[in-house]
């Protein structure tokens, strides 16, 4: 439970781990944290509508069970670095904070060689984080442990089967499609749009939990500019303003148009919610749920 006497000494520790050296603050554990305490209720609609497809757990399961989550571990020991006290340390540290905060049992993370910023956890008995290159250089300790939260947050939501699912839907309902003579191709169509759209819901619960690990906006509000125009030669000349009036104005953008946009860029697996979407979710939450959440001093 929150609050309780002991996740209140457990939240004096101080916190080293993830600051470039410019701040040190306390971040807080949460004790037993419930992941219904904050998972968005759009995530909760749209697990409920994937669950009601009748053996669609099993089936999903069984793909990665018979090869293909061996497949993505294998590539990802084989081809990347994985993450230890000694091989990138600030990096393992932040990661052992979120799964403490975050209470959940640590997973293996790796950092990839890839010119896009990107950060991935797939597997279904035995998840694993990947983060590429081009998003550490690109984003502070900071960003990078709210980033490294967020994907402890998919692991922590159970949202780690039908993530793996949606970001390789294209190759999954082409192998469905040979093996069925074109008829899993056809149903598949139906399975892509469910699972891009429950995805997008399920990142602004992971949002939420990677706000509970950094227990600040800004690392938050950084991480969701970066990444949706993110430079590193001009970082020195991004305005977190104009990022914030940005966000703003997004606001006026109303649901239907949205709704459309996201229809046609489904057509190029589009999987993300758009970044000002993200940002303003997550502001909303953190004046309401996020507070109550928080154990008081
Ligand atoms: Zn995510």
């Amino acid at each position: 439970m929150i609050g309780t006497m002991a996740s209140r000494k457990m939240s004096a520790m101080t916190d080293e781990a993830t600051g470039d050296g410019k701040r040190k603050r306390k971040l807080r554990t949460l004790g037993k944290l419930d992941v219904e305490t904050f998972r968005h209720p759009s995530d909760a609609k749209a697990t409920d509508a994937l669950k009601k497809i009748p053996g669609l757990d099993k089936v999903l399961a069984k793909i990665l069970e018979y090869g293909l989550e061996r497949l993505y571990y294998v590539d990802n020991t084989a081809s990347n670095l994985r993450v230890t006290p000694k091989m990138f340390p600030r990096l393992y540290k932040s990661l052992t904070w979120a799964t403490k905060i975050l209470d959940v049992p640590e997973p293996e993370m790796y950092v990839k060689l890839d010119p896009v910023p990107n950060a991935w956890t797939y597997g279904h008995t035995k998840p694993f984080i990947t983060l590429t290159s081009a998003l550490i250089d690109v984003m502070s300790d900071e960003e990078l442990f709210f980033i490294i939260g967020h994907e402890v947050g998919h692991i922590k939501a159970g949202h780690v089967l039908y993530g793996t699912m949606a970001r390789n839907i294209a190759a999954i309902v082409a192998m469905l499609g040979q093996a069925t003579l074109g008829i899993g191709a056809w149903v598949g169509q139906g399975l892509v749009i469910g699972l891009m759209e429950w995805y997008r819901c399920a990142e602004l619960t992971s949002d939420r939990a990677a706000l509970l690990c950094v227990q600040d906006l800004e690392p938050a509000r950084d991480t969701f500019m970066k990444l949706a125009g993110g430079t590193t030669r001009l970082a020195a000349e991004m305005d977190r303003g104009e990022f914030l009036r940005q966000v703003q104005e997004y606001q006026e953008v109303d649901r239907s148009t949205l709704d459309k946009a996201y229809k046609v860029l489904l057509t190029i697996e589009r999987t993300h919610p758009f970044a000002m979407q993200r940002a303003k979710e997550l502001e909303l939450w953190f004046e309401s749920g996020y507070q109550d959440l928080m154990p008081r001093d």
